[in-house]
């Protein structure tokens, strides 16, 4: 190679034929660009074809805020070649302006200037900036007519305007007409796959790329981890993982991100969090991912606890983030931080999103807080028929079925299709409120009239309803005549209804239904048993207990929480773990004393088998959500609403005992068990006496 001569740079009177290296190194701001203009025009060479687009460029692309002079150049210029229509043309995507793009190259047709490779590539890039795949197409047959449509540069372009407005098929059908692909193709094409959330295809085209020895790069790979981790492909996240690892990329923090996201929503929770820790920095897309993962595998504790760490990093929480924290603060109940999450909304004047919105009033509605998943409903700036599904189940949920079917049909006037969640939500409405009738008609009409057909569990609240309002031979005949073969959840629901109705021979028959499906759930023993025992029949309860033992089920011991002070306080029954425990029954003493001036009488059923007569009173008195009931009042302000969690039903004596506290000490307690929530006030329940 010749060594190039020094360049000696000319005087500025002396231009050279090709000006732009002195255009660069000369004009840095845009007084310099005036003087170069003026003296260009003073020498009469302002017009020579590369000079021109030159300056153009130099104002255009080159300097900060020159843009407006540079139109004024690009004006002057009487007959500008295609070289500076390209140049204005990139400008205008550059600095976000598709349409101005488009608008100049419609220009640029109707002033018969012939466009080039270039041309074509930036104003379809515009397309793609634009999302218009109809302007997008007509330029693609606008390039076949120029003869340019199979250039791979265009080509190239081609497809990444059709993927990027999601039009993955004709993006496809050009990839498969490229034959030597460059890794700029094969992302293209990858980000199409990924926009319209075809994940299967982007699995699919990466083992192509394996297969044809193609080069990927970190891009390629973070398509298609999240494409792993949506379908749980674990084997070929794993693969990546490994790859990344023996090419030492892991210190590319989006890569590192995408593994974490991936493992997290495969369910490798704990792999996931190792990865998490060993990053170097974490940005909020990190955090998201790993906190969702918590909640999406339902480790909510862990999930909150992790969101606290991110505050304290002083990361700000996104969408996402927000969405998570929401849906683990429902599940565990946790008030203060689901509402320290709203007023951080507002605060920060954040979008309410529909996501968000969502999962705000789900929050709110599982909390036992309706009036507040109302009223941040109706503030919801946009809606979709899972905001309308969520508030009809919460509405269902805390006693409020009436409401619930106003909404339903608020929701079909509002034009949103039910889908099978909703109906869930709406039969679950007519079950807690004992609309049986109501409840039959949606049931008939889910199919025929919005197609959507009826799922076991439709069957299994259908079931609930009729054995929850005491028609539990009906319940069984519809469940002998159910078109799907009943599932142990059914009979489970039947068994259920027939200790509420304390029919023994249907309980009998339910028992040995569920028994055959699922041997080993100490709950449904413990429901027959009770049946037994509510009819008298203590013989044949202890002998079904002594099955369970010899079977070696163990019953699910009841475990309640109170929160106090934003700290969860857990009891089982007859717990003397607590520190306070001397207090905690000494209170326990008190309201019971309180609420039998009440009129409460205690209700034996509900003791343990085993519990000798003179003891059952007391040992039903120390059930654990007696006894969380117990430290709430000794430590929350006076009037504060108590709020319990309890992993099991709760029982009969404990919803009676609840009512009574709840007005004796003039306090809301909302207490979560399995099933539902309950709203206790005054003396009175919001599920009605209905669980
Ligand atoms: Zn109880
Ligand atoms: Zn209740």
């Amino acid at each position: 190679m010749a060594v190039m001569p020094a360049i000696i740079p000319p005087p500025l009177l002396q231009l050279p034929p090709n000006p732009r290296t002195l255009l660069l190194e000369k004009c840095k701001s845009l007084r310099d660009l005036r003087q170069i203009h003026a003296h260009l025009i003073k020498t009469g060479s302002f017009l020579h074809h590369s000079t021109f687009e030159n300056i153009l460029e130099c104002s255009a692309l080159l300097l900060p805020n020159s843009m407006d002079y540079a139109l004024k150049l690009f004006d002057q210029n009487p007959q500008p070649h295609t070289e500076a229509f390209n140049i204005m043309i990139r400008a205008f995507i550059l600095s976000r302006f598709p349409t101005n793009a488009v608008l100049l190259f419609l220009r640029m047709l109707a002033s018969s200037i012939k466009p080039d490779k270039h041309t074509f590539s930036c104003i379809l890039k515009a397309c793609s900036r634009l999302n218009s795949v109809e302007i997008g197409k007509q330029v693609h047959a606008y390039a076949v007519k120029c003869g340019l449509a199979c250039e791979d540069f265009v080509l190239n372009s081609l497809i990444h305007m059709y993927a990027s407005c999601g039009d993955v098929f004709d993006a496809r059908k050009l990839f498969d007409k490229i034959t030597e692909r460059g890794i700029v193709t094969w992302n293209a094409m990858f980000a199409g796959y990924f926009k319209v959330e075809s994940w299967q295809e982007v699995v699919t085209l990466f083992h192509d790329m394996l297969a044809l020895g193609a080069e990927f790069d970190e891009v390629t790979l973070i398509s298609v981890l999240t494409a792993c981790g949506r379908l749980g492909v674990l084997d070929l996240g794993q693969w990546i993982d490994v790859y990344v690892h023996e090419n030492g990329l892991q210190s590319n923090q989006n890569l590192a991100t995408s593994l974490v996201d991936m493992y997290a929503k495969c369910g490798q929770v704990e792999k996931a969090r190792n990865l998490f820790n060993e990053m170097a920095s974490r940005d909020v897309v990190a955090w998201s991912a790993m906190i969702s993962g918590y909640s999406q595998w339902s480790q909510c504790r862990e999930a909150l606890k992790l969101f606290h760490d991110m505050q304290i990093s002083g990361v700000e929480p996104n969408e996402v983030t927000m969405v998570s924290v929401l849906s683990s603060c429902a599940v565990l109940g946790a008030l203060e931080t689901g509402k320290w999450v709203h007023s951080y909304l507002r605060r920060k004047q954040l979008k309410m999103t529909v996501n968000l919105g969502t999962a705000l009033v789900d929050f709110y509605a599982k909390c036992g807080f309706i009036a507040d998943a109302l009223e941040t409903f109706t503030k919801m700036p946009q809606k979709n028929a899972w905001s309308w599904t969520v508030i009809i189940q919460g509405l269902a949920s805390n006693g409020r079925g009436e409401e619930a079917l106003k909404f339903f049909s608020f929701m079909l006037e509002a034009d949103f299709q039910p889908n099978e969640l909703t109906f869930m939500a709406v039969l679950s409405a007519c079950s807690h409120a004992g609309l049986v009738d109501e409840g039959k008609r949606f049931f008939h009409s889910m199919g025929s009239i919005y197609g959507v057909e009826p799922s076991i569990e439709h069957y299994g609240i259908m079931v609930d309803m009729l054995g929850r309002s005491g028609l539990v031979q009906e319940a069984y005949d519809f469940v002998i005549e159910m078109p799907v073969k009943p599932n142990a959840v059914i009979w489970r629901t039947l068994l259920a209804s027939c200790k509420i109705h304390k029919n023994v021979e249907i309980g009998e028959e339910s028992l040995k239904q569920v028994v055959k499906l699922e041997p080993k759930q100490s709950g449904d023993y413990i429901l027959l048993s009770n049946i037994y025992a509510s009819v008298g029949r203590f013989e044949d309860a202890v002998r079904l207990r002594n099955q369970m033992k010899e079977k070696g089920i163990r019953k699910t011991p009841g475990c309640s929480s109170v929160e106090v002070d934003g700290v969860m306080h857990e009891f089982f029954a007859e717990d003397s773990a607590h520190p306070l425990w001397k207090e905690i029954y000494e209170k326990v003493d008190e309201m019971m004393m309180r609420i039998k001036e009440a009129g409460y009488v205690c209700d034996v059923a509900e003791a343990r088998l085993d519990a000798e007569e003179e003891e059952k009173e007391l040992s039903v008195s120390h059930h654990s959500e007696k006894l969380a009931i117990a430290l709430g009042l000794l430590r929350s302000t006076p009037g504060a609403v108590l709020r319990v969690w309890k992993n099991l039903r709760v029982c009969r004596d404990c919803h009676v005992a609840t009512k009574l506290i709840s007005k004796v000490y003039g306090r809301e307690i909302v207490v979560r068990d399995r099933n539902r929530f309950h709203h206790f006030k005054d003396g009175f329940c919001s599920c009605n006496d209905y669980w």
